[in-house]
Parts: structure tokens; C-alpha cells; sequence
């Protein structure tokens, strides 16, 4: 799940929380004031997890001649 910021405009807060996509275009309210006037801003910390995606490696094989060289 993508963490987005988020900025207060009421008590010029920033704050962070992870978002599911469904409720990726609601805006939480402030952790602080309460207040809904809150908006995403555009962080590049959207890969800090570093998910590792499958990793299937099918590719390879070629280092298979197996010794017998000497
Ligand atoms: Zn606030």
C-alpha cells in the first residue's frame, strides 16, 4: 500500500498515512486538528518498502557445462 503525505492547511500540519487504493482520492482528515482541508502532496517516497515482486528467474542455465576439464 502506497504511503501518501499529506499537508493541513488549517494548522499547517504535515502528517503521513498509508492509503489502501480504494480510498486513494478521499483525504483524511487531521490527525492534529481534525480538520478535512488536508491535501496529498507529491512525495517520491511512494517504494520505501522495497516489495521484492515474484523474482522468477527463468532466464539463465548457460554456466551448465559441468567440469569434467582437467
Ligand atoms: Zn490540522
Amino acid at each position: 500500500m502506497p504511503l501518501y503525505e499529506y499537508h493541513c492547511q488549517n494548522c499547517a500540519e504535515d502528517f503521513e498515512k498509508i492509503v489502501r487504493f480504494s480510498e486513494a482520492d478521499r483525504l483524511p482528515p487531521c490527525p492534529v486538528c481534525g480538520s478535512t482541508e488536508t491535501h496529498k502532496k507529491i512525495s517520491a517516497a511512494a517504494s520505501l518498502g522495497g516489495s521484492s515482486s515474484g523474482g522468477s528467474r527463468s532466464s539463465g542455465g548457460s554456466c551448465g557445462s559441468g567440469g569434467g576439464f582437467s
